[in-house]
């Protein structure tokens, strides 16, 4: 599966404790980030990240082109509600296209758990099948 790992930056700490504690589960999939949260995560985890553009410098919208083209297919975003973003359209359009292609989608620790013990039980299995009938459509 390809995942996509964003933290803003008062949230950075949660999510690189989160990625480490599940670093087992993780290392087993495709991971993306934008590039200041793929940094801290790769430096504290030794994983493997592809890093987009810094999340103001346009990364939260690489992400959700990615997720238009039907090739993200889990996001734990952990977003900071108590701060204002420069780039809060792209934060507020990066969740609109979770919803649009119906993309499991984590904005703080507590959904984030269940999404990652999902993930590793097999739950969102369904997501290689919308892949595939993707792919034949395009054929
Ligand atoms: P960053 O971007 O990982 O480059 O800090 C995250 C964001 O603020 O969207």
């Amino acid at each position: 599966m390809n995942i996509a790992l964003i933290a803003h930056d008062n949230k950075k700490n949660d999510l690189v404790q989160f990625v480490t504690a599940y670093k087992t589960i993780f290392s087993k999939h495709t991971l993306f980030a934008t590039g200041t949260t793929g940094l801290r995560i790769s430096e504290a985890t030794g994983l493997s990240i592809k890093r987009y553009q810094s999340g103001p410098l346009g990364g939260d919208q690489e992400i959700g082109a990615m997720i238009a083209q039907n090739n993200m297919d889990v996001v734990f975003f952990f977003r900071d509600p108590l701060t204002a973003q420069p780039h809060e359209p792209d934060v507020t359009a990066l969740v609109r296209l979770c919803d649009v292609y119906s993309i499991p989608l984590a904005t703080n620790m507590g959904t984030a758990e269940l999404l990652i013990r999902g993930l590793a039980e097999g739950f969102l299995d369904w997501r290689n099948v919308i892949k595939k009938s993707g792919e034949q459509d395009e054929q």
